[in-house]
């Protein structure tokens, strides 16, 4: 037995003159059955009017509304049937003209900070972060600017079924878009209203997906795989409501049937249950820079195995193999070039929906130099890298984390700063300063929500910075193995760059929600500093 929702079929059906249409396709090959809801009611409805049927006259069944099957004693018949059918569903719609769909010839119009701002309505509303992934494709976009199909889709989805991932109907965004969502939540409130027996709990009033016409289609959810069932369903959706409005109008099921099955009892009885524990950070969108090796990539991976979406930014190509996936970005990106800084920061938001936490971590530890041979190459590289090129990330990002979710700096700096070495002037001084821009950064940004805090990592072997050669010398130098080397330090421990991450995920998480302009050592403990 095969089983499809297949778009061409439901959406002939869900069209005034659907079941005729579909009598007309299929003649007496398939057996036609009126909507009733799924699970146990189908099943009774299916065994009562097939009671006295010879089965091998048919080669399926179309569910009204809800869509085909097919069967066989083979596998492989049942398949062909399938192809069959919903092909011969297509040729119709080819046969009327109007199987491929319009397709505006006008690229999207792009607008990221209003994005970021419908993401923060929408995860106001659920009361949760949200990745809103936009669909600025010419189909999606040539629907949104449909003249009738936008206002069509809120008259109810393909299939009942998909209600409970989509909600009934989209959001439709008009102008301003704290209002727009403002407005979906009471129209959703008063549809659960109009169809409570009184003792059903209503769900969360957020919108799933949204059109934003010359935009294109967002879809919402808090995680990607979420937000990605909502994508796929949309996707079909357009494509089917399109095709209805051709065919005379889209014609959804009415409004108490779709309810029914977003209000099925054991869907109630799964909210009951609670769900599990959400992942700590998501539904947050993070962004890190100098992520394909050490520090940065062990927060970029820390984060995202905490649920956060990850944008992980590298001068080295590797980052775009290592973040691959629906919940990560690998952007090669050097971090000293703006315009290439300010198009990875756009992909975040592009991607993703908007920003939360920033990992400012990217940096470079040139050789150790006494200041009388200090050459202004090296000074300048340093400060470029280790200094400025953090100013021009913070400036790119600001605007879209004061549009986050509890958002948070994390700058990764050094012991230098509290205890500089000699021969480290053009590393020291560049750290230094990056602390100070990092605490001017916590009290111009505090009163906006965003908390900044600074790291100051010692010692951490696994990186690029420490190569094996690096270290055996060192060690030999202070006549310590290497092992004693690694843990020089008032706990005697050896820090890994996970243990940094994990202190960059605290620092960016629920635990520093009341602390802007601290700075953390992760060193184990050093006496200067200390
Ligand atoms: P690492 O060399 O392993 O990682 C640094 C990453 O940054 C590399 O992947 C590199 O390609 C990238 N990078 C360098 N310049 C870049 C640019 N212009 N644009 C984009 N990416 C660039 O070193 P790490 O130890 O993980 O260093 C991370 C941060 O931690 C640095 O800021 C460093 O100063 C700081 N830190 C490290 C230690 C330590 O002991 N490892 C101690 C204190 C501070």
């Amino acid at each position: 037995v095969d089983h499809t929702h297949a778009d061409a079929v439901v959406a002939i059906s869900n069209t005034p003159d659907g079941e005729a249409a579909i009598r007309r396709i299929y003649g007496d090959r398939v057996l036609v059955v009126p909507y009733v809801m799924p699970g146990f009611v189908l099943a009774r409805t299916i065994h009562e009017l097939t009671r006295n049927l010879d089965w091998s006259r048919y080669e399926g069944m179309v569910l009204l509304h809800h869509g085909v099957f097919t069967f066989a004693d083979d596998a492989h018949t049942s398949y062909e049937r399938m192809i069959r059918l919903v092909g011969e569903a297509e040729a119709y719609l080819r046969d009327k003209g109007i199987f491929e769909l319009p397709v505006s010839p006008e690229p999207a119009r792009e607008d990221l900070l209003t994005l970021a701002r419908l993401r923060r309505a929408v995860g106001r509303q659920l009361g949760a972060p949200v990745l809103a992934r936009l669909n600025a494709s010419p189909e999606a976009v040539s629907f949104s600017r449909h003249a009738s199909a936008p206002e069509a889709a809120r008259r109810g989805p393909v299939t009942p079924d998909h209600a409970i991932q989509t909600k009934p109907f989209p959001l439709l965004v008009h102008g301003d878009v704290e209002q727009d969502v403002e407005g979906f939540a009471g129209a959703y409130r008063d549809y659960f209203v109009r169809h409570t027996d009184g003792h059903l709990t209503c769900l969360d009033t957020a919108p799933r997906w949204a059109v934003w016409p010359d935009h294109g289609v967002v879809a919402f959810g808090t995680t990607a795989k979420r937000a990605g069932i909502v994508t796929d369903i949309a996707r079909h959706t357009l494509r089917a409501v399109q095709w209805g409005e051709a065919l005379g109008g889209w014609t959804a099921l009415p409004e108490a049937d779709l309810f029914a099955v977003e209000y099925w009892e054991l869907e109630q009885a799964k909210l009951k249950l609670g769900g599990s524990k959400p992942a700590p950070l998501e539904g947050k969108i993070a962004l890190v820079t100098g992520a394909a090796s050490g520090i940065g990539r062990a927060c970029a991976e820390r984060l995202r195995a905490q649920g956060a979406a990850v944008v992980a930014l590298d001068l080295n190509a590797k980052v775009e193999t290592l973040f691959t996936g629906a919940d990560a970005l690998g952007v090669t990106c050097d971090v000293t070039d703006r315009g290439a800084l300010e198009a990875a920061v756009a992909a975040a938001v592009r991607t993703f929906g908007g920003l939360d936490i920033l990992v400012t971590n990217a940096g470079i530890f040139p050789g150790g130099k006494a200041i009388a041979e200090l050459d202004d190459a090296t000074w300048n590289q340093s400060l470029e890298v280790n200094l400025t090129s953090h100013l021009a990330l913070l400036r790119a990002c600001v605007p879209y984390l004061e549009l986050g979710f509890d958002p948070a700096i994390v700058v990764i700096a050094s012991k230098n700063v509290p205890a500089p070495g000699p021969g480290q002037a053009a590393y020291s001084a560049a750290k230094a300063g990056l602390t100070q821009l990092a605490r001017v950064a916590a009290l111009e940004l505090g009163p906006k929500g965003v908390r900044v805090n600074v790291l100051h990592p010692n010692a951490v072997f696994d990186t690029g910075i420490w190569s094996e050669d690096v270290l055996a010398d060192r060690a030999r130098r202070y006549g310590m193995s290497v092992e004693q080397y690694k843990a020089n330090n008032v706990l005697g421990v050896s820090i890994t760059a996970r243990d940094v991450a994990e202190m960059a995920c605290a620092m960016a998480g629920p635990l520093f929600a009341k602390t802007t302009g601290a700075q953390v050592p992760i060193d184990g403990g050093n006496e200067r500093v200390i």
